[in-house]
């Protein structure tokens, strides 16, 4: 049986991807038990599958991305400490601010660099002392890929300055990985050389990799006992997520090695846009599977406008702001969905 064909092309994320046909099969015929029970021995597999994977000890089946996050930010910290952050990192930008709402937690910004990375001097100057004006520093946060920093890769020799600064100063490494497998496949490196300096890390079946649902949080033994509970409390205990749980082993075991071609179409995509009149592309060939493109001053109609008259064409690309869009490669995108939406851009800009 082939995957059904999606009656439109869209770059507008990779977490508009479908599941799999082979996916659909392992979710129909999965073994499944009450998870909150420790009873469900597909959510079991995967949940070792990915601590293995990643080169940890513990892994934990979690509903979404943005839960992973909180789960592990609220297992790191208490009311009023707080956490290091990118200042156009996922957690800080859209997670709806939960690790405050949620958690009393403090994010503190440090500028993002083009790279994706935090400036190391920046991480440092901005340890709390100990005194009792101030909150206790218990965490930093590193995004790898970034997503808003046009999925820069973050290497693993960056990874482990910043684990090393955390650990001297007591406090603890998060790794939002979403999208780690694009980072190690564009790096060319097992993935736990990046996620090995990190003490939790949670990554994304959901995006590229294809699974309809989840990702996985992973850490140490005692960190995911505790983060199990949390995971409860924020509501994110499932019962026979073993039928999602399927789809997710598939995702690890098979579809890693086919983000290597996204990426290439990444590269083509953004060698075609910079082509067209009207198009302004970030400066350097994309790492991973994302490209930003800005509209040019000359062009009178906004992102929005220039969408709509490409949806048109049966294509969906997605607007950041009234001038910039993104475009993603994933599994559904192939050679010439690449190709149609270089076109769409041509033709929609020179009319
Ligand atoms: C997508 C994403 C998440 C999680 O998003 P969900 O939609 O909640 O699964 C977290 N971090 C980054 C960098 C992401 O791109």
């Amino acid at each position: 049986m082939p995957d059904k064909k999606m009656p439109w092309i869209d770059f507008r994320s990779d977490t508009v991807t479908w599941p799999t046909v082979k996916m659909r099969q392992a979710m129909a015929a999965a073994d499944v038990g009450d998870d909150v029970y420790g009873e469900d021995s597909t959510v079991i597999r995967l949940e070792e599958l990915s601590a293995e994977r990643l080169g940890k000890e513990a892994g934990l089946f979690i509903p979404s991305g943005t839960m992973g996050n909180l789960v592990a930010v609220l297992t790191h910290c208490g009311r009023g400490d707080e956490v290091i952050l990118g200042d156009i990192s996922h957690t800080f930008v859209y997670e709806a601010g939960g690790i405050s709402a949620l958690g009393g937690i403090f994010p503190h910004t440090l500028p993002n660099q083009p790279d994706g990375s935090l400036r190391l001097d920046d991480i440092k100057d901005a340890i709390r002392m100990d005194n009792v004006h101030f909150p206790k520093t218990r965490l930093v946060i590193l995004e790898n890929t970034h997503n808003r920093c046009g999925g820069a890769v973050l290497d693993a020799a960056y990874t482990s300055k910043v684990a090393e600064i955390a650990h001297q100063a007591g406090f603890s490494l998060h790794l939002d990985g979403a999208r780690i497998f694009n980072a190690a496949v564009a790096l060319g490196v097992d993935v736990k050389t990046l996620t090995q300096p990190a003490d939790s890390i949670t990554f994304c079946l959901s995006k590229a990799l294809c699974a309809p649902v989840g990702s996985v949080l992973c850490g140490s033994a005692e960190f995911i006992h505790q983060a199990r509970r949390i995971r409860k409390q924020v509501g994110g205990g499932m019962r026979q997520a073993g039928i999602l749980a399927a789809a997710g082993i598939i995702a690890i075991q098979e579809m890693v090695d086919q983000l290597a071609a996204d990426h290439l179409r990444a590269r083509r995509l953004a060698e075609g846009l910079s082509d067209i009149p009207g198009l302004l592309l970030d400066d350097g060939p994309p790492l991973t599977n994302m490209v930003y493109v800005n509209l040019g001053g000359d062009v009178k109609r906004n992102a929005a406008e220039v969408a709509e008259a490409i949806q048109k064409q049966g294509i969906r690309v997605g607007v950041i702001n009234p001038r910039r869009f993104r475009l993603v490669t994933h599994y559904w995108i192939d050679d010439e969905a690449v190709e149609k939406v270089i076109k769409a851009f041509q033709a929609v800009l020179k009319a």
